[in-house]
């Protein structure tokens, strides 16, 4: 058998990698609202001291359409492998999601 893809399992990383940094889908947890957000190399990451990841990211979001405040932190290695994240005000919804929900 043949797949073009593996499934993303954004259990374990929600994270999609894209060339000048990575990618988030979003949707808030008060009113449905799916958004995007960009984390790029170099601006939003900074060097972690907690022992476990090599750069981290503490990012404070607002939904465009009710304004709850979502905030992300997480935890990478140094190939932006996600070792750990913590997301409050939203959750995390795959790509496919993200384009279906944005269509409609
Ligand atoms: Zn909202």
């Amino acid at each position: 058998m043949f797949f073009k893809k593996k499934k993303k399992d954004i259990n374990k990383d929600p994270f999609y990698r894209e060339k000048d940094g990575l990618v988030i889908y979003l949707k808030c947890d008060r009113c449905g609202q799916v958004m995007s957000f960009r984390i790029l190399k170099g601006r939003d990451f900074v060097v972690a001291y907690d022992g476990r990841s090599a750069l981290m990211i503490d990012k404070l979001y607002v939904c465009p359409k009710c304004y709850n405040q979502i905030s992300l932190k997480a935890g990478f290695k140094g190939s932006y492998k996600p070792v750990y994240f913590e997301l409050n005000g939203a959750r995390f919804i795959t790509e496919e999601e993200y384009s279906e929900q944005k269509g409609g």
